[in-house]
């Protein structure tokens, strides 16, 4: 007996309309349609007359739900995914459905639409020709700060998925860790009260102050800066002021020492030290 085929479909992230014709298609022909939310999913489906049955497939059941459905998919019934929005597996359930589909030989197709981060990198601003995504950054400061420390020399733009709740705290420590970055605040993208905002990390923040911020949001993140030869700065000047701990280097000690080391011109390293001290307070330069 032939298969069925898994779709995973792709569904707006808030205007109704950013949906294919092949998605509206798929919808309507597959026997079943397995959605995070089927009442959310519902609302759509009556956008565009779809009465194709709902069953629900969230992260709390996925894997007990997706052995279920494959075993309907071997029996060759044509089964679609939806998450609540946006494309499933991005920050929502469907990878494990997709891992089971393809482990027992059965045919799995992408129905290609929104995806939040990608909507907010195309209108942040930003270099979009290659970025990291980051998902949810971590609810515990601690856990959020690890995070921002460890990434804090990537190069490419960085999206991230973040609550409305907890923007300024991020914004604190991007701030604190990452320095005061270009970056794109994008709220409610394709909805009534869509917004980017774009700008240093203070200047968004401050931009923020004392307003109630709601509604779905990504934040875009410039990348480290890089030097002529493809180092980050970053990692110029940590290594620099880690060295300088010791009183007995010199600056020009350090700088030949890290010439060396990173296999730099000392003309390049010279240069990034010497902004570097040149923008400390002054009660810091030495
Ligand atoms: N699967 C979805 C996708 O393809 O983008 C993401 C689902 S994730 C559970 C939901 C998060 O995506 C939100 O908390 C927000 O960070 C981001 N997001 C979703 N819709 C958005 C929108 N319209 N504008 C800005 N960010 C959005």
């Amino acid at each position: 007996m032939q298969k069925g085929t898994l779709y995973i479909v792709s569904t707006p992230i808030g205007n109704l309309e950013d949906i294919t014709l092949r998605a509206i298609r798929i919808l309507r022909e597959v026997r079943l349609i397995a959605a995070e939310d089927t009442r959310r999913t519902r609302i759509l489906l009556n956008a565009y007359q779809i009465d194709t049955p709902l069953t629900s497939l969230h992260d709390r059941n996925e894997l007990k739900k997706s052995i279920h459905l494959i075993a309907r998919l071997n029996e060759g019934m044509d089964i679609a995914y939806v998450s609540d929005a946006g494309t499933p597996g991005i920050s929502d359930p469907g990878y494990v459905f997709v891992k089971q589909a393809i482990s027992e030989s059965i045919k799995v197709v992408p129905i290609p639409g929104p995806v939040a981060a990608v909507a907010a990198l195309n209108v942040s601003g930003l270099p979009m020709d290659s970025f990291v995504f980051f998902a949810f950054l971590p609810t515990r400061r601690g856990k959020r700060q690890q995070l921002l420390e460890s990434i804090k020399e990537e190069s490419k733009t960085m999206v991230f998925y973040e609550s409305p709740n907890r923007l300024v705290a991020t914004l604190q420590d991007v701030n604190e860790i990452l320095g005061d970055r270009e970056i794109a605040v994008s709220r409610e993208l394709t909805k009534i009260y869509e917004e980017t905002l774009r700008g240093t990390v203070r200047e968004v923040s401050e931009s923020l102050r004392g307003k109630k911020i709601k509604g779905e949001i990504t934040l875009v993140i410039s990348g480290a800066a890089r030097d002529r030869s493809g180092r980050s700065v970053e990692e110029i000047r940590a290594r620099f002021q880690e060295a300088r701990k010791d009183p007995e280097s010199s600056t020009r000690d350090i700088v030949d020492a890290l010439s060396e080391e990173m296999n730099m011109p000392r003309k390049e390293i010279y240069r990034q030290v010497l902004d570097f001290i040149n923008e400390e307070p002054d009660d810091e330069a030495s």
